[in-house]
């Protein structure tokens, strides 16, 4: 059976794990996908940074505070429950890396590619990758 198509899968931004539903678009990557809303916070923050690296040494953020991988704000004032009900959400975005890496398994299958070759770039067994992605008993 053929992996469900992109449009067919419940999807959700990696980054924020809103559903497709909830924004205007989504892009998909090699197992992520990013929505229209984490584009522009991303676009601004880069900015936000090329501003700072770029600005007199005595305007600019010392480069000791600067975080080496920037991460998107979470609202600090979320309550516990809030946090509560986000966990399905990232669940869920660590459930659609796994659907994703299936159907780059498919492809590789469909190219003739071995379990065993399957299995050694996943650091597994032949086997391992055999029962983790062929869907057979
Ligand atoms: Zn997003």
């Amino acid at each position: 059976m053929p992996a469900p198509s992109l449009a067919e899968q419940d999807i959700r931004c990696s980054f924020c794990a809103k559903p497709k539903n909830e924004v205007a678009k989504l892009i998909a990557g090699a197992g992520v996908f990013i929505c229209n809303e984490c584009v522009q916070l991303c676009a601004e923050m880069l900015k936000e940074i090329a501003e700072s690296e770029a600005a007199p040494a005595a305007q600019s953020v010392p480069t000791a505070e600067l975080p080496e991988i920037p991460e998107v704000p979470w609202p600090d004032a979320m309550t516990d429950e809030e946090i509560l009900d986000f966990l399905p959400r990232i669940a869920s975005v660590g459930a659609q890396v796994d659907a994703n890496l299936k159907v780059w398994v498919e492809r590789l299958r469909d190219r003739g590619v071995t379990w065993a070759r399957i299995g050694a770039a996943l650091g597994t067994t032949r086997q391992s990758a055999w029962e983790k992605f062929s869907g057979e008993e």
